[in-house]
C-alpha cells in the first residue's frame, strides 16, 4: 500500500468512485486518491491551501481531512497566504527516486506562526540570497510536465 503525507487515516471504502485528482501533484505523485483532493483544485486556481480543525483549532499542512489531535472530521480549508519566515533549508545533491532530474534544489521549512510548511525553494533564488529568517511566500508552481506543486519565493 502506498503511503502519502497527504493521507490522514481515512477509510477509502467510503468512496465508491475513484477520485484521482491528486495524481496531478508534484514531479512524482505519491498517491492519486485521498479525501483532500480539493487541494489540487485549489492549486489550479493558484491557491495553496491547508486545513484547520473547527473543533480544536489544529492546523494541518499538508492538509488532512481528519484531525489527529481530537479525532474530529470537522475541518475547514484555509489559504496559505501572507509571509512566513525561512527557518531551515538544505540544498540537495542527491534526490529521492523520481526527483533526480530536478537537482540541484533546496528543501526548506517556512514558519507562518501557527503552522509550518515544508517544501522547496523556487529554483530562481540565487544561493547567496537565501538567508535564515528571510520572509517568504508560498506560491503555486507549474512543472514542465504540466504537474503542479508549490514553492517558496522571496516575499
Ligand atoms: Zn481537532
Amino acid at each position: 500500500m502506498e503511503m502519502s503525507p497527504f493521507l490522514g487515516g481515512e477509510e477509502m471504502s467510503e468512496k465508491k468512485e475513484i477520485d484521482d485528482r491528486f495524481k496531478k501533484f508534484g514531479t512524482v505523485s505519491f498517491t492519486s486518491v485521498t479525501k483532500v483532493n480539493d487541494f489540487i483544485d485549489f492549486l489550479e486556481k493558484g491557491k495553496v491551501m491547508g486545513t484547520r480543525c473547527q473543533d480544536c483549532g489544529m492546523v494541518f499542512f499538508p492538509p488532512r481531512a481528519d484531525c489527529y489531535h481530537c479525532l474530529s472530521r470537522n475541518v475547514e480549508w484555509f489559504e496559505v497566504s501572507g509571509k512566513g519566515k525561512l527557518v531551515s533549508y538544505s540544498k540537495l545533491q542527491y534526490a529521492p527516486v523520481g526527483f533526480e532530474g530536478d537537482l540541484p534544489y533546496s528543501i526548506a521549512l517556512v514558519d507562518y506562526g501557527d503552522y509550518k510548511i515544508f517544501g522547496r525553494l523556487a529554483g530562481d533564488i540565487p544561493d547567496d540570497e537565501v538567508k535564515l529568517g528571510m520572509e517568504m511566500k508560498t506560491v503555486v508552481n507549474k512543472l514542465p510536465n504540466g504537474q503542479l506543486n508549490y514553492v517558496f519565493e522571496k516575499a
